[in-house]
């Protein structure tokens, strides 16, 4: 396995690759990797013939108050990890590297950044397009491989390669969770014992949303319990609980046909995310 830190060594190798034919799938990550993680990267090792990593603390996706410095990155782990699953290059940037002085150009995806996560946290999503194209750009990857449970980005990333003719196709994957149902994350890690006890009843709330959608008549009866079952966690306060349009993003008016249930709860001090289908 190579790992770079250089965007022009990481654009070479992906070229001379290109050039042989090989297909390249691609996982960005921000590190501290766990079992999520390493389902993308054996999906993509799977379905191509060389596979890249990025490592990339993105700092224009945190806001002035949340937690880039103390963001875990146990490179050295996560290094052994890739290297266990057959990842044939690890692209770790400087954040220099990446944006070198006097950038000034971002990406923005309307109407999608702004909702859910995107209300509770201004300028996330362009720092997350903005980062991502710039990493499609050096690593020019066959396939992207993404994980719903980051279901607003996924959706996001989406609409940027249709809007922008980007030449990637983006590939979704489950997330994977804990045997508790707790959404494996690389902020659990932050977690006290009692709040990582108490964290799976996230998911037990949406999974009680995905039981009631044929049933509960409209988006807010459905929003209701589902807030109500939220409440439950003890230190917890929900950022935002939606019904939407999977695609749009935009609030469902009706319980009608594919929609997707998403949350974000803080427990504590740590922000947790998680969705789930719902079929109506
Ligand atoms: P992150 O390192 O948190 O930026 O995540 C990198 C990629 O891994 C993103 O596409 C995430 O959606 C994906 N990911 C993170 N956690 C999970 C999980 N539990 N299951 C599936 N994918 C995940």
């Amino acid at each position: 396995m190579k790992v770079i830190g250089r965007r022009a060594e990481m654009a070479a190798l992906s070229d001379a690759w290109r050039r042989r034919g090989l297909a390249l799938g691609f996982v960005p990550t921000m590190g501290a990797l766990h079992e999520g993680h390493a389902a993308l990267i054996r999906r993509a090792r799977r379905q191509n013939k060389r596979v890249a990593v990025s490592i990339f603390v993105n700092p224009a996706q945190f806001g002035p108050k949340e937690d880039l410095s103390r963001y875990p990155r146990p490179f050295a782990a996560d290094r052994r990890l890739c290297e266990r699953l057959g990842v044939d290059a690890l692209y770790h940037p400087s954040a220099r590297e990446v944006y070198p002085k006097g950038v000034r150009t971002t990406v923005e995806v309307q109407g999608l950044s702004d909702l859910l996560c995107g209300a509770v946290r201004p300028g996330h999503f362009k720092g997350v397009a903005t980062v991502v194209l710039k990493l499609f750009v050096t690593v020019r990857p066959s396939r992207a491989y993404f994980g719903e449970k980051d279901f607003q980005q996924l959706q996001i990333v989406r609409r940027m390669v249709r809007d922008l003719d980007l030449p990637v196709e983006i590939v979704g994957c489950p997330t994977v969770r804990d045997g508790d149902g707790l959404a494996l994350s690389s902020r659990n890690a932050y977690l006290s014992p009692f709040e990582r006890a108490v964290a799976p009843k996230l998911h037990q709330a949406l999974r009680l949303g995905a039981r009631l959608a044929r049933k509960a008549g409209t988006p807010l009866r459905l929003l209701r319990e589902v807030r109500r079952e939220l409440l439950m966690i003890p230190g917890a306060t929900i950022d935002y609980v939606s019904v939407v349009d999977p695609a749009s993003l935009e609030d469902a008016r009706r319980l009608k046909g594919r929609l997707r249930l998403l949350t974000a709860v803080r427990v504590g001090k740590t922000r947790l995310i998680d969705n789930i289908a719902l079929s109506c």
